[in-house]
């Protein structure tokens, strides 16, 4: 039953509540919380596929409330269908302006609401999907340009509020083209989706976070490392793709390797990203200049820039 999509109902009547849990607890993983406080605080840390709110409640009402989780990012995707009777009919334009997906008034019959609750969970179902589908790569099954290009800004002025030292990377596998044409490209493909493995298998943290640049170019973003030990994880990587031993075409060396160019600084508020990401795109040129199959990194105000030990 682990699997089962998880509701949570908001009502400070029991009797309510009660009523409609014994008609979705068949199907669902229901809650129930009595005000709209302590429902605001599961719906926080719930991870719910819809929520039943009652409208009339003492305190904070329904739609007080539906306002507080429309505002707050880890609630705001969550749908919401208002409940009350009848006689407070004309509040439900005023819930569904507020952003409720649903309305539903009492008193109500048992397999209607089963009906538009199916609906309304199906529809989140297909929606989170959908996003988290769109996230991902999917030749290699890790995160895609889209998803870097949403996360990376996040990660930099996560860097800078905290002051800790971020590390951009900019990762290419060497001489490809050659192994494309020798090997064909269902063969590159395959060598693709190595690497990108090998690279996840070492970026275990969970602030880590590698994603798919394009083609054959991969980008990382590590959070907490100095230069020195962000390079030395790259130099790990480096040689762990070595390692595969996926044999490359002779004039371009005996096995598969990459080229890694990074940069470690502390970001202030004025430093730009682009910036920095560029230091490292010009680090990963310079790592194919010196001969391929190496890390080249450069310190946070470019002082000092080479290769640690
Ligand atoms: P360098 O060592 O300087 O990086 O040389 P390179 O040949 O890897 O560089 P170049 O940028 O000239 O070639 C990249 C090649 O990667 C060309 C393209 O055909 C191939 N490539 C890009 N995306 C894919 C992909 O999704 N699948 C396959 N099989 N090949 C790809
Ligand atoms: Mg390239
Ligand atoms: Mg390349």
């Amino acid at each position: 039953m682990g699997n089962r999509e998880k509701i949570l109902i908001i009502d400070d009547s029991s009797v309510q509540a009660d009523m409609l849990r014994s008609i979705l607890e068949g199907d669902y993983d229901v809650t129930v919380a009595h005000t709209a406080e302590s429902g605001l605080h599961y719906a926080r840390v719930g991870d719910f596929a819809l929520m039943l709110v009652d409208v009339i409640m003492p305190g904070m009402d329904g739609f007080g409330l539906l306002r507080k989780l429309q505002e707050e990012v880890v609630t705001s995707h969550v749908p919401v269908i208002l409940i009350t009777s009848l006689a407070e009919a004309e509040y439900e334009e005023r819930g569904l302006v507020l952003g409720a997906v649903d309305y539903i008034t009492k008193p109500y019959h048992p397999p209607i609401v089963r009906a538009r609750v199916n609906t309304h969970v199906k529809l989140y179902r297909y929606r989170t999907q959908l996003e988290r589908q769109s996230m991902v790569d999917p030749m290699t099954g890790i995160p895609n340009r889209r998803s870097y290009d949403l996360n990376c800004h996040n990660k930099w002025q996560e860097a800078i509020r905290f002051r800790q030292p971020i590390s951009l990377c900019m990762f290419d596998i060497d001489r490809f083209k050659a192994y494309n044409d020798t090997f064909g490209h269902p063969a590159g493909d395959g060598v693709i989706c190595s690497v990108a493995q090998t690279v996840t298998e070492y970026l275990r943290r969970s602030t880590d976070y590698f994603a798919r640049y394009g083609g054959e170019e991969f980008v990382s973003i590590i959070i907490g490392s100095d230069a020195r030990t962000a390079c030395r994880q790259m130099k790990k990587i480096c040689q762990a793709v070595e390692n595969l031993h996926i044999p490359h075409t002779p004039e371009a060396g005996q096995w598969v390797t990459i080229s890694i160019g990074g940069v470690t600084l502390v970001p202030e508020r004025e430093d730009s990203y682009d910036t920095y990401l560029k230091v490292a795109d010009t680090m990963l040129y310079d790592a194919k200049r010196f001969g391929r199959n190496r890390v080249v990194w450069s310190t946070a105000r470019m002082e000092e820039l080479g290769e640690f030990e």
